[in-house]
């Protein structure tokens, strides 16, 4: 075993839990130092048992007198134990922990955690955490504050506290990777103190201590990684420096059904200059669903075309690589500029095409291109890197430009993917209609729920219903809820109307029929666990209901709402929410007012932190695993330190090495 290898090589148990411990980010050994505490019980105050108080949380050591099941009239099971020090005895009881008869023993010393509760009159600990005491061996689970981790389900919280103990005995590394000067300059923690505070404090203050030690080092490596790229780029991508015609453009544009947005135009004013410079462009266009970034994409090719030179456009799934085909056929085509269409199951004729729109097909290696200047990645997040350097390759240093409507924040998106410029296209055209959404006071449900019924009848319209997140990810809790809710809501609210449950658990065939079905208007109302989120077109729906919605981030409730205002009519969201502090209000009240995507993850930002917004709350998946990207001054801070570095790397050996195995971070709202 070592910390860079696989949990899933190391076989026996490991090997076992390997698809478990991936769902909490844990590939290798070392995943399991940065899967940090959720909390701290605190046991640290050890009590004799003379001495013990009812209400109290405390820790009392002994030797267990006996232990056994008993078998109450409820069919329950109780695990009742004796245990005793030089003060007294007192009474332990479990439920249904039967497996406690075959791991504590008479005779055993044991340390035990918990609450004490008066028991008629008779003290008792209650169900508390126990372990056995060896000679010389520290508690890790009792008489201390003990680390509290996030699980999943058949992995538990103090499983991993013994791994991670093991591994802090035995696998810290022996130095630390950052210079002692920057150690001193910012008043840090070593590597290996930082670890240890943060899985086992010694007191509650180490923490956060801790945890600006391991936040100093993550957002070092990250910016630092991205500084490197970008200066690998500039030196030895010399791009196509393009000529701008000018008048050409304009003429294009002065075609379009449409006048472009501000922020349109400033975005494609950014590419140009990108296209007319030395160094090969490297930029992500950001912007939400519907902000027009295809036809901005259609005019970097075009000043491509009038370069004489070929455009790759990528885009992930078949459908969207046929949408892309029409719209750049329809705004390009009067202009002398050949589309073709490349997929599985569309081969390519011919190789005289001045755009190649396609879906991975585009990467085959038969797919040849004359002269490739511009590569045009559609939704980047579901494009691996791996994939972006086989496409370049396919040209001589081509200029790339990356879309995506995954609302990162400015700040985020700087200290994440500084090797990459960055435009923002932050409106949306002005005849869009916008969903007009609510927060519903919980005193309005039930007519809510008539006017839902009567759109429906009336307008033929159709409805999503989400129920909340409950656990991380999806599991049998969150599914038993929806389906509670499903039941409830066809019994007794919506009788006449045809509702169907839609969840992760479900087989693919099943979701997809039921999808279908609700396509083809056979279903009214889809109550849903939020899976929804994912890829769902449905045009004729036209409300969004969403159960309590506060525990969703603000991003993630317009991606939601995003499944609704697709068609021509009038759509509408309902926000109910549990939580009525004037923060949540507040927090939702955004959504009523508000519908850009990238100003809605800036609210959360400032409102939650990051690690709410893209934490492994809603996604299953985090960018970051400790810092918090709303702390700007430690960006800053690191930041500058990421230059110093980077501009005499060969210096840092050790923060090099890092980086080199950096997992690459992609951004991913699914
Ligand atoms: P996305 O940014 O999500 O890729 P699209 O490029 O698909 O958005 O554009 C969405 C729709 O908006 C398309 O039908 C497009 O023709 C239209 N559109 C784009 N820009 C404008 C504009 N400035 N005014 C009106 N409609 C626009
Ligand atoms: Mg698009």
């Amino acid at each position: 075993m070592e910390l860079k290898q696989n949990v899933i090589d190391a076989g026996g148990i490991y090997k076992k839990y390997s698809t478990r411990l991936e769902k909490l980010g844990i590939k290798k050994f070392e995943d399991f130092f940065y899967h940090i505490p959720s909390r701290y019980d605190d046991y640290s105050i050890t009590s004799k048992i003379k001495d013990l108080q009812a209400g109290e949380v405390v820790t009392v050591q002994g030797k267990v007198l006996e232990i056994k099941n008993i078998f109450t009239r409820g069919y329950k099971k109780i695990q009742r134990a004796k245990i005793a020090d030089e003060t007294g005895e007192l009474e332990v009881i479990w439920f249904n922990q039967q497996y406690l008869t075959r791991t504590l023993f008479p005779q055993d010393t044991v340390s035990l955690s918990g609450k004490i509760e008066q028991n008629l009159n008779k003290l008792t600990l209650v169900s508390p955490q126990y372990e056995v005491i060896e000679q010389g061996i520290e508690t890790i689970h009792t008489g201390r504050l003990v680390p509290v981790y996030p699980e999943t389900a058949g992995i538990s919280s103090k499983w991993i506290r013994k791994q991670i103990k093991m591994l802090l005995d035995n696998y810290l590394p022996s130095s630390d990777f950052l210079p002692d000067e920057i150690i001193k300059k910012y008043n840090l923690l070593s590597f290996q103190e930082a670890l240890k505070e943060v899985h086992f404090p010694t007191v509650l203050d180490h923490v956060s201590i801790a945890k600006d030690r391991l936040s100093f080092d993550e957002l070092l490596t990250i910016q630092a990684r991205s500084q490197l790229l970008k200066k690998e780029w500039n030196k030895s991508k010399r791009g196509k420096k393009l000529t701008l015609n000018k008048v050409k453009i304009d003429t294009l544009i002065k075609s379009l059904p449409f006048e472009l947005t501000t922020a349109q135009k400033k975005a494609y004013e950014e590419i140009l200059t990108d296209l007319s410079s030395e160094i090969s462009m490297n930029r992500l266009l950001e912007g939400d669903v519907g902000s027009g970034k295809t036809v901005v994409g259609a005019i970097a090719s075009y000043v491509v075309f009038l370069n004489k030179l070929q455009t790759a456009f990528i885009a992930p799934t078949e459908i969207l690589a046929t949408q892309h085909l029409n719209t750049l056929k329809k705004i390009l085509e009067p202009f002398g500029v050949k589309v073709e269409l490349v997929t599985s199951k569309t081969k390519l004729n011919t190789n005289d095409f001045d755009i190649l729109i396609g879906t991975h097909a585009i990467l085959a290696d038969k797919i040849n291109f004359k002269n490739l200047g511009l590569i045009i990645i559609d939704e980047q997040q579901r494009f691996g890197v791996e994939q972006r350097t086989l496409l370049r390759k396919k040209g001589d240093n081509p200029h790339v430009l990356t879309m995506t409507a995954t609302p990162i924040p400015r700040t985020m998106a700087l200290a994440l993917y500084g090797d990459l410029d960055l435009t923002i296209i932050d409106q949306l055209p002005k005849n869009r209609k916008t969903v007009k959404t609510w927060v519903v006071a919980e005193t309005k449900r039930n007519a809510a729920y008539s006017w839902i019924e009567k759109e429906i009848k009336t307008n033929k319209t159709q409805a999503f219903i989400i129920c909340p997140f409950i656990e991380e990810s999806e599991s049998m809790t969150t599914v038993k809820a929806a389906k509670k809710e499903f039941e409830h809501l066809q019994q007794d609210v919506f009788k006449n109307l045809k509702l169907a449950l839609l969840h992760g658990k479900q087989k693919n065939t099943e979701r997809n029929m039921i999808l279908k079905q609700f396509k083809d208007g056979e279903i009214d109302i889809l109550v849903a666990t939020p899976i929804v989120e994912v890829g769902i077109d449905i045009p004729n729906a036209s409300i969004m209901v969403i159960e309590a919605s506060e525990r969703f981030g603000l991003s993630q409730l317009h991606q939601l709402r995003g499944r609704v205002g697709r068609g021509d009519k009038q759509s509408y969201c309902l926000l109910f929410t549990e939580g009525q502090s004037p923060k949540t209000m507040q927090r939702l009240k955004a959504m009523e007012t508000i519908n850009i995507g990238a100003r809605l993850a800036e609210i959360d930002l400032q409102m939650r932190g990051a690690g709410n917004i893209y934490g492994t709350k809603q996604h299953g998946q985090s960018i970051l695993k400790i810092a918090n990207l709303s702390d700007f001054s430690l960006i800053e801070k690191t930041k500058l330190e990421a230059q110093k570095i980077v501009n005499e790397i060969e210096k840092y050996p050790k923060i090099l090495d890092k980086i080199n195995q950096m997992e690459t971070i992609e951004v991913s709202p699914d």
